[in-house]
């Protein structure tokens, strides 16, 4: 996982529409789409892989709602109606949340995104419970082998249920 973390943050990772540019025989679209769709023309490129695929979409919303993640939009300014693809577009790519940026959302949706890539090196299109189920497996692992993560996310407002469905 820390191998992908610094590829994903210095964009190196072997994502199709950056793979085409130093190698012409490499499949440029989404692998997800295409699994569902062959015919699909959609470019495999880091936000769409990692965020805007509808396949990914579904992913997300599901681990969300059977881990019951509520976030709130706390803004008192009615002239301000907060966009909820951007207030969930600052957790998800920079863990931070009512102007507050919290290392345990980091590394939960890091967590996210990994797996996201190692199915797509696979190749293979998991259900949405399959995500779910190696996401909390995953994370059991990291939780019970640090004790100081599993604190953090004791104090994550955003994330404190998550744990209760790791019993
Ligand atoms: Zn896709």
């Amino acid at each position: 996982m820390r191998e992908f973390i610094f590829k994903e943050r210095n964009n190196i990772l072997g994502i199709g529409a950056r793979v085409i540019h130093f190698d012409e025989t490499v499949d440029e679209r989404c692998t997800f789409c295409r699994i569902l769709y062959p015919p699909t023309e959609t470019r495999e490129e880091f936000i769409h892989l990692f965020r805007t695929c509808p396949i990914v979409r579904m992913y997300l919303q599901y681990l969300i709602r059977r881990l019951r993640i509520n976030i709130t939009y706390a803004d008192p300014d009615p002239e301000l109606v907060p966009d909820p693809g951007e207030i969930f577009n600052e957790i998800y790519w920079y863990g931070t949340h009512l102007n507050k940026t919290d290392a345990s959302t980091v590394l939960f949706f890091e967590l996210f995104r990994f797996i996201i890539w190692k199915f797509k090196t696979r190749r293979i299109l998991p259900r949405p419970h399959e995500v779910h189920d190696v996401f909390l497996n995953m994370l059991d692992v990291i939780l019970s082998c640090n004790k100081k993560i599993k604190n953090a996310f004791t104090k994550n407002v955003l994330l404190s249920q998550v744990l209760q469905a790791l019993g």
